[in-house]
């Protein structure tokens, strides 16, 4: 994103819309006596458009220019307008994390693992995205084909991702796949050893059908490793038929 310096007239609306976080500073503009403008700092705006779409520019002095590749995967990941068109997916991932019932991705004994890098404020570079894939690849975690990240990856054995992307952020982007259940600690060992190396903070969901009768299955994993938990369910309330039993096949 990017300020018109001829026609801004830094009154810092567009200010706390951002969720990057004053990423804004003010230029004396070269042409004209005592004019203030502001100037977006291109190396932390993750071109998410939401200064834009708040509309609340004056004088419409805001505008989102061409972003050539690489530039582009900012808005990609960034902007949920915006879909991708490798994935067909708009926005960081896809919503059948948070809606399995319905879709059933993931089939008793697996387990559904995201890891979701970045926040507002902080965002995550694409280094650091690779860095997680890379450490997970190995271990039999299979990436969800239709998330841009793993559209990214020169090679999902390796969880390599492009070249090109690497120096690029978004505010946030996620790994998404699923593994086996006996292979969650393993995994998570995995994340515990990226998080050593990544410069951004990161959440972990762990998604797992839950069956009519008896334990969460990933409780006693979860428990046996010491981690603190937050337990949040989606259900299906009737708007979407399940393709599938989960528990009678
Ligand atoms: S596009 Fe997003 S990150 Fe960039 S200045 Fe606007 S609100 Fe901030
Ligand atoms: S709202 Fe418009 S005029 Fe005001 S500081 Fe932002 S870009 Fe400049």
């Amino acid at each position: 994103m990017k300020a018109d310096a001829d026609k801004c007239i830094a009154c810092k609306r567009c200010f706390p819309y951002c969720p990057m976080g004053r990423i804004q500073t003010f230029k004396r503009h070269e042409k004209i006596p005592g004019r203030v403008y502001i100037e977006i700092d291109q190396e932390r705006c993750t071109d998410c458009g939401v200064c834009l779409r708040a509309n609340i520019c004056p004088v419409k002095a805001l505008y989102q220019p061409e972003t050539p590749w690489p530039r582009e995967v900012r808005s990609i990941l960034s902007n949920p307008l915006i879909e991708f068109k490798g994935s067909q997916v708009p926005g960081r991932g896809t919503e059948e994390m948070k809606t399995n019932d319905v879709s059933g991705r993931f089939r008793p004994g697996e387990v559904g693992v995201g890891i979701e890098l970045g926040r507002p404020g902080v965002g995550a570079y694409f280094r650091d995205v690779e860095i997680v894939a890379m450490e997970l690849a190995p271990l039999g975690y299979e990436f969800a084909e239709e998330n841009p990240i793993t559209h990214f990856m020169t090679d999902k054995k390796t969880g390599k991702l492009r070249e090109d992307i690497l120096n690029e952020k978004a505010t946030s982007a996620i790994v998404e796949g699923k593994c086996k259940l006996e292979q969650l600690p393993v995994i998570l060992e995995a994340i515990k050893r990226a998080a050593q190396k990544v410069s951004s903070v990161f959440t972990v969901e762990v998604i797992t059908k839950v069956p009519l009768e008896g334990e969460i299955p990933v409780k006693p994993v979860l428990e046996e490793l010491g981690y603190w938990y937050s337990i949040n369910t989606k259900n299906n309330m009737g708007l979407g038929e399940p393709p599938f039993k989960f528990y009678e096949e």
